[in-house]
């Protein structure tokens, strides 16, 4: 495999979706012709869309959101490949929004899990609590420890998960056998396996996105 240089797009070499839930929510009807008159929160919605990020191969290789995607295409750093139907208004421009990027120069990704955090944790648990199965919004959800801490349950990957509150309550201190609740999944840290599944989830639904996905 060519090259490997670390990291040369993002100092911290991450690719997370900027909004929480944005790889979850999915792609909403495009704006099409009427992309005129975005309110403010058709834009901010927009600017949180999934992005499918390829390396420079075409390999796919994350998800992000067209706001963190179009910085890299200001950046020079990625070009577009497939395009939204909607765009975006600034003072004095109309900026096309992308759906599909590209990395202009190839980039090593290692196999290495992604950092430990509330954002990657939603993510990776698809916004979905882990004990009722119902899907929230991020904000409707906090992260719970499995093995509660008072118990000695660690901060990882392995013993947090997505959980919204009235299951979060419901358990209070005791683990999930002592509480009668059953993990919907054994959690498992965020590779870049479970960012291949994420994307297959995403492209199903986004025909832009298939013919990088499924050959
Ligand atoms: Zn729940």
């Amino acid at each position: 495999m060519g090259a490997n240089r670390h990291m040369s797009v993002d100092s911290r070499g991450r690719y997370t979706p900027e909004a929480d839930g944005a790889a979850v929510s999915g792609a909403e009807g495009p704006a099409g012709s009427r992309s005129h008159n975005l309110s403010s929160t058709r834009r901010a919605s927009l600017m949180q869309e999934p992005v499918l990020v390829l390396n420079a191969t075409y390999e796919p290789i994350n998800v992000t959101a067209v706001r963190r995607a179009m910085v890299l295409m200001l950046k020079g750093v990625a070009q577009a490949e497939e395009m939204h139907n909607a765009e975006v208004h600034s003072a004095a421009h109309a900026h096309k929004v992308p759906s599909v990027i590209r990395l202009l120069a190839y980039r090593h990704i290692p196999q290495q899990s992604r950092a430990l955090s509330r954002k990657n944790i939603l993510l990776r648990d698809r916004n979905t609590c882990q004990f009722c199965g119902r899907v929230f919004p991020s904000s409707e959800l906090t992260l719970d420890h499995v093995v509660p801490r008072s118990r000695g349950g660690r901060s990882s990957w392995e013993n947090l998960v997505a959980c919204c509150y009235r299951c979060n309550n419901g358990k209070g201190d005791r683990t999930p056998e002592e509480a009668g609740l059953k993990l919907a999944r054994r959690p498992r840290p965020f590779t870049l396996h479970t960012s291949r599944q994420l994307m297959r989830l995403i492209g199903h639904r986004d025909e832009r996105w298939r013919k990088y996905l499924f050959y």
